[in-house]
């Protein structure tokens, strides 16, 4: 299994605020003293310009540079622009493997799938998912789902992919929750699976599971997961119901596609976020 990371991830940060490098740095000393994985370390790869323009308008790379808060929740760093390219990077270097063949996850921040064509929000700055979708697009893939378990709506990657031919996107979520969409599918291609605060852990998994028999209807020939471990019992920010074993679980169900899948990592903001990792890889990796 490849994992796609570098130290860029945890070059940027602000007091308080729960996006935060350790959410990386302890993911990697995690998964750097664990022996039941065999993992090969890799560095993200490169990105154009014209890659990322086929998701977002160039007024708002241009935005990317100018040193103001894009909101509450998504302050202006220093270099913000070079960080989250980094991330569309990782997320381009794990599709570039998945293709050949390989398991593999990418761990970086910033998280993407809140950005939308011209807008930064909830964390996101560059949507990883979806510039790495419209690349497989653009170069041969003709069938392409994007699985997002992220306990938030992945609106960003909705409002990019939607209705554009070969695409589906299935997102489930808590609903009502941040950033307040996700209640009803949208277009012919976004279906959408909101759960509601707190529900028992029995019924976010069949909801999971519902949504993972729809993404086989679709016949798939390449899955992007959104893979954000914020529907975790312990999340400080949301009130999902999943244990470490549900993410195992998912990472088996994807497995046993058998159909060339990768990650990227989202939101998941409790300690245990190592752990949930872990187990999700595991489960990818079929242990
Ligand atoms: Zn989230």
């Amino acid at each position: 299994m490849k994992i796609i990371t570098d130290e860029r991830c945890a070059g940027y940060s602000r007091e308080g605020h729960p996006e935060r490098p350790a959410r990386i740095t302890t993911a990697v000393e995690r998964l750097k003293t664990q022996t039941e994985l065999q993992l090969a370390w890799v560095a993200p790869g490169g990105v154009n310009d014209a890659q990322i323009l086929r998701a977002h308008s160039p007024e708002f790379l241009a935005r990317l540079q100018i040193p103001h808060d894009f909101d509450a929740d998504t302050p202006f760093f220093e270099n913000i622009g070079g960080f989250a390219r980094a991330s569309v990077g990782a997320a381009l270097q794990a599709l570039k493997a998945a293709r050949g063949g390989e398991n593999t996850f990418s761990l970086m921040r910033p998280p993407g799938h809140h950005a939308t064509r011209d807008r930064a929000m909830g964390f996101c700055y560059l949507n990883n998912i979806a510039i790495s979708v419209l690349e497989a697009l653009a170069t041969g893939s003709k069938r392409v789902a994007v699985f997002d378990f992220d306990v938030h709506h992945g609106n960003g990657t909705e409002a990019i992919l939607l209705n554009r031919p070969g695409v589906e996107f299935f997102s489930i979520h808590q609903f009502p929750c941040y950033p307040g969409t996700g209640a009803a599918n949208a277009g012919r291609n976004c279906f959408n699976y909101p759960v509601a605060p707190g529900v028992p852990r029995e019924t976010y998994r069949a909801t999971l599971a519902r949504a993972f028999d729809d993404l086989k209807h679709f016949r798939p020939d390449l899955v992007a997961v959104s893979a954000g471990f914020d529907a975790y019992a312990r999340d400080p920010l949301a009130d999902g119901t999943l244990l470490a074993e549900d993410f195992h679980w998912l990472g088996r169900e994807l497995r046993a596609l058998e159909i060339p899948f990768f990650s990227a990592l989202e939101g998941g903001y409790s300690h245990d976020l190592p752990d949930l990792i872990f187990a999700y890889l595991k489960g990818v990796e079929g242990k």
